[in-house]
């Protein structure tokens, strides 16, 4: 199977490379880069410290999606995007685990998963996943008197807040109540916030070092205190979850996908 990576010099984009190099029965189709940027005619093979490969970073995603069986994308919410048409396409899978993606960048998702499979999912661990799933039971067992709190820790350089896992964790607690999250979420609190809601679900954000990612659900009541949490050491796992989802969908019908469905939780 041909597996092509957008966004290869990014942090996730070279370990994806690294991770398709290391999987028997897949072989790399390329990679590209943000047109203009360094990285552009690059070794992509070097870029990652796998050594030269003979295939340089591409600055057309066209070709890539044309060439490639399944193309893995972790890049920005504009990027995925503008790369959704091209997968629908060129019939080529895409598997995007960009996160913070707006109304729009999603539609734009879903109107290709018409014409191809498609996995989103904002984390690609197995551990995430099962957690996802848990939060939905303890939401389901647990009533409103259970406040639902999301406290997320990642590294410095991420640009969007909340998650798009403490987000998946929000959704999945939300599920598990029968409500919409956007009804009751409370994503930031400021000042004289007034006493906490019955049934809100509110999350906090740290930033800092080089933190992979740690996520805690607590849900709390009077004199008890339920928390849940999952800590990703090294971004491997995520690599890991996208070919595996990338192996997965190659061959099924069109469709928008979770990890959920990949891992059949
Ligand atoms: P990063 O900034 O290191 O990498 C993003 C790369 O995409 C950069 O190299 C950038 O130049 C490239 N890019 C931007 N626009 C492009 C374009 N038009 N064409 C080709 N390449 C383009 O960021 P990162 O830490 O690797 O994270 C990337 C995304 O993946 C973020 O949204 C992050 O939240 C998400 N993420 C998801 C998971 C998951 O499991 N779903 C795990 C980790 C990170």
């Amino acid at each position: 199977m041909k597996i092509g990576i957008v966004g290869c010099a990014g942090r996730m984009g070279q370990m994806l490379v690294r991770e398709v190099l290391d999987s028997e029965g897949c072989t790399l189709a390329g990679g590209t880069e943000r047109p203009g940027g360094d990285a552009v005619g690059r070794d992509v093979g070097e870029l990652a410290g796998r050594g030269f490969l003979g295939l340089p970073v591409g600055a057309d995603p066209k070709l890539l999606f044309d060439a490639a069986d399944a193309v893995i994308d972790f890049t920005s919410p504009d990027a995925t995007a503008r790369h959704a048409p091209l997968a629908a396409a060129a019939r080529c899978v895409h598997v995007v685990g960009t996160t913070g993606l707006g109304p729009d960048q999603e539609a734009a998702l879903r109107e290709a998963a018409a014409r191809t499979p498609v996995v989103w999912a904002p984390n690609m661990s197995v551990g995430v996943n099962v957690l996802f799933a848990m939060v939905e039971r303890l939401a389901a067992a647990l009533d409103p008197d259970y406040d639902v709190e999301i406290v997320e820790m990642h590294h410095r350089h991420k640009v969007d807040a909340p998650s798009g896992t403490a987000l998946g964790l929000g959704r999945a607690a939300a599920a598990g109540r029968g409500v919409r999250l956007e009804d009751v979420w409370q994503k930031v609190r400021d000042g004289h916030t007034g006493a906490r809601k019955r049934g809100d679900i509110g999350f906090a954000t740290l930033r800092g070092g080089d933190v992979v990612g740690d996520h805690t659900v607590v849900f709390a009541a009077d004199g008890e205190r339920v928390e849940i949490t999952h800590k990703a050491s090294s971004r491997q796992v995520f690599a890991k979850g996208a070919v595996r989802a990338a192996r997965w969908a190659h061959g099924k019908p069109p469709g928008l996908y979770s990890m959920r469905d990949v891992l059949g939780l």
